[in-house]
């Protein structure tokens, strides 16, 4: 496809009216993954990723300051007691609180940047019955601080007291370093993998009615939109942290997949491609590629760090022919 076919469909697209903003590029996927390999455009990837302020970059920063002050040490961790419990249960939920109730604040309460680089032409919904409490924000940080934080904490908290017990396999960063960071990198990758599986299966007519829907109803997403999610499938989305149970890991490792998996959704569902302040970008936020899964269901399940929905077909870059292909695939879904 030349670029200049890709730039006529975006233009002859009946479905660009209903955005406010959208991105005038197809969406981009990890080059990483592209042949013949382009070493500029993975450095420039992962340079955008790594070393501004992102959806990886904020929970990292989070995950390093809980470990170094909140984090109780392995050794009072070795039995179950009320008060570490309570602490984890508070790592949870007073970051998710503050970035999430930060971001809602800035961009749907004061308008910070009012509609600029905002992808939906509408308001977060209220006194719609869709939603539990008949409000959109309500019921999304329900979902998340209710459901979603009571969930990753029993997780949390029982792959903790196994590495405290010496009962799972861990590392420190002394004795392997190259390990230590190069695990560290990976994390990411792990949970965009993980999050594609699981999601496809979430989408399953099924589940998806009973289960995923709860998310989906949110197609105009918000902050809190992001881990705004039913009990059943917070305890699918969780198990990610099991991996911890079989590649050695330093309890550094677990904070940051916590933060990545729990505070990185906040960003793309934020429903702004980019935070602006004062005419300049602050931070790249919205994730278009999410933003689309929400209007248009089946296609873009994984997330453009590994682009397993190139692979297997559901790839929506945003244009016109995108919306088609999701469209048929839809049909085909649910008329099997
Ligand atoms: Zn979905
Ligand atoms: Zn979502």
């Amino acid at each position: 496809m030349t670029h200049d076919l890709v730039h006529d469909d975006f233009i002859n697209d009946g479905e660009g009216e209903r955005w406010h903003y959208r991105p005038p590029q197809p969406v981009r996927l990890n080059p990483l993954f592209q042949w013949p390999l382009r070493v500029k455009a993975v450095w420039d990837w992962y340079r955008g990723a790594w070393l501004m302020i992102t959806a990886l970059t904020v929970p990292f920063v989070i995950a390093l300051l809980i470990y170094a002050f909140v984090l109780p040490p392995l050794e009072t961790m070795r039995t179950f007691q009320v008060g570490w419990v309570f602490t984890v249960w508070m790592m949870n939920v007073i970051p998710q609180t503050l970035v999430a109730g930060g971001l809602h604040w800035w961009l749907y309460m004061r308008k910070g940047q009012g509609m600029t680089k905002k992808f939906d032409k509408r308001e977060l919904t209220r006194k719609n019955g869709t939603f539990t409490f008949n409000n959109q924000v309500l019921d999304n940080i329900w979902w998340t601080l209710g459901s979603a934080m009571s969930v990753a904490t029993v997780y949390q908290c029982l792959i903790l007291w196994l590495m405290a017990n010496g009962w799972i396999p861990t590392v420190t960063f002394a004795e392997t370093p190259v390990f230590f960071v190069l695990w560290m990198a990976l994390i990411p990758m792990w949970s965009s993998m993980h999050f594609y599986w699981v999601h496809r299966l979430e989408h399953h007519p099924k589940l998806y009615k009973h289960v995923h829907a709860v998310h989906h109803r949110n197609v105009n997403v918000g902050p809190w939109s992001g881990i705004s999610n039913h009990w059943y499938e917070n305890m699918f989305y969780f198990t990610t942290y099991f991996v911890h149970l079989i590649i050695p890991s330093h309890p550094m490792h677990l904070m940051f997949h916590v933060y990545f998996q729990q505070i990185s959704p906040v960003f793309s569902h934020c429903g702004f491609e980019k935070l602006v302040a004062k005419e300049s970008e602050v931070a790249k936020s919205g994730d278009f590629f999410h933003q689309l899964h929400h209007r248009y269901f089946e296609c873009n399940y994984g997330t453009s760090e590994i682009p397993f929905d190139r692979w297997f077909g559901t790839f929506h870059d945003g244009s016109a022919e995108g919306t088609k292909r999701t469209r048929a695939h839809k049909k085909q879904m649910y008329t099997r």
